[in-house]
């Protein structure tokens, strides 16, 4: 099988994404990643949402968020491990949960958003690009995009 492949521990819900090398990611310090994830951040990554092939039962997630957008989250059926979700403000795009990917061990994070939420104890590098809210989704795009 080609592309990049995802899953988690329970193994019923695996995913495909056609890319040709994995994604750049980006870590976000907002509350919610904090609370949804019970840790300091989610790893995530942007991509076209045609891209990405789950297999097995997935679960929906979804709410609307104070300024009216609808966000649509996907879990696994069984584990409910957060794989992705879409947004009604960024048609066909899903933000995946990178620590997903079977290769999650070789990914970078290049940049952080949401970084006045940011846990004290992180320390982040200097030279990777960060927003002290939420990124211009073509600014995030540009600093996720392959080089
Ligand atoms: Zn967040």
């Amino acid at each position: 099988m080609s592309g990049i492949q995802g899953g988690f521990r329970c193994g019923a819900v695996r995913y495909t994404l056609a890319l040709d090398a994995l994604p750049r990611t980006y870590a976000c310090h907002c509350r919610d990643c904090q609370t949804w994830s019970g840790s300091a951040f989610s790893q995530q990554a942007f991509l076209p949402e045609a891209s990405l092939v789950a297999t097995g039962p997935l679960a929906e997630f979804e709410l609307t968020t104070p300024s009216g957008r609808v966000s649509i989250q996907r879990m696994c059926g069984v584990c409910h491990t957060r794989i992705y979700n879409s947004n009604s403000a960024r048609p066909g795009v899903v933000v995946v949960r990178a620590g997903t990917l079977d290769r999650s061990d070789e990914l970078d994070v290049v940049a952080h958003i949401w970084t006045k939420r940011k846990q004290p104890w992180l320390k982040l590098p200097d030279n990777v690009p960060g927003w002290t809210e939420g990124a211009p989704v073509a600014e995030l795009l540009q600093a996720l995009a392959p080089r």
